[in-house]
């Protein structure tokens, strides 16, 4: 499957934020947005972008959710078009859809360090989900699933650092780990206010439907 092979700090500095796309690397002094913030580019610098218009507003919020979860465009408007087809609010569907993807899902357990390791996991197969074998990153998880990393996998110095690491991390509300047993339960599905993310869907919804 294609995939963006690019230097992905340059994302988050065009898109003015930190998308935390590499782990714990991101929360080090070491982080590229933090150091230089401005876009990159010949004019970055100097920002003579111009004043932005409505259309690159709304294309720039779309931008972004797309990064954070690592789609590429044709996946992600597929996820939005299932999303206006299902009964709610678009905006909030379609994110909710996100976040219930078995690579996100992993990696907010904690079980990784972002969610492009935990693509990388899942298609090893290191991952089962009530019992079966899931090598899906696009798997929709649903209330009452429980996930686990295999036996043999659980000796993967990956999963060994992320696992000393977990307790600085924040786990959602509706994900209940148990660390020692290398497993999680999906207890509910996200609401909105739980996915924490500095996004006006609104704009992605009025972009896809021009
Ligand atoms: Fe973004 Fe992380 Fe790179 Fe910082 S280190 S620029 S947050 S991907």
């Amino acid at each position: 499957m294609a995939r963006y092979i690019g230097p992905v700090c340059r994302l988050c500095r065009r898109e003015g934020m930190k998308l935390f796309l590499k782990g714990s690397r991101c929360l080090t002094e070491k982080c590229a947005f933090d150091r230089r913030g401005y876009p990159p580019g010949q004019h970055g610098q100097s920002g003579k972008g111009g004043k932005p218009t409505e259309y690159s507003i709304q294309l720039r919020e779309k931008q972004k959710v797309k990064h954070i979860y690592g789609l590429l465009e044709r996946q992600f408007r597929g996820v939005f078009e299932k999303s206006a087809q299902t009964k709610g609010i678009t905006g909030e569907v379609l994110l909710q859809s996100l976040e219930r993807r078995l690579d996100n899902v992993v990696y907010k357990t904690g079980f990784v360090q972002s969610r492009r390791e935990a693509r990388q996991m899942l298609r090893h197969g290191h991952f089962v989900v009530n019992g079966r074998k899931v090598n899906l990153p696009s798997f929709l998880v649903r209330e009452g699933d429980v996930l686990e990393i295999r036996g043999k996998s659980r000796e993967d110095v990956r999963f060994k650092d992320a696992l000393e690491n977990l307790g600085s991390k924040i786990i959602p509300a509706w994900l209940e780990v148990e660390k020692e047993n290398y497993r999680a339960k999906v207890t509910s599905l996200p609401s909105r206010e739980e996915i924490q993310l500095p996004i006006n869907e609104q704009l992605i919804v009025e972009l896809y439907s021009k």
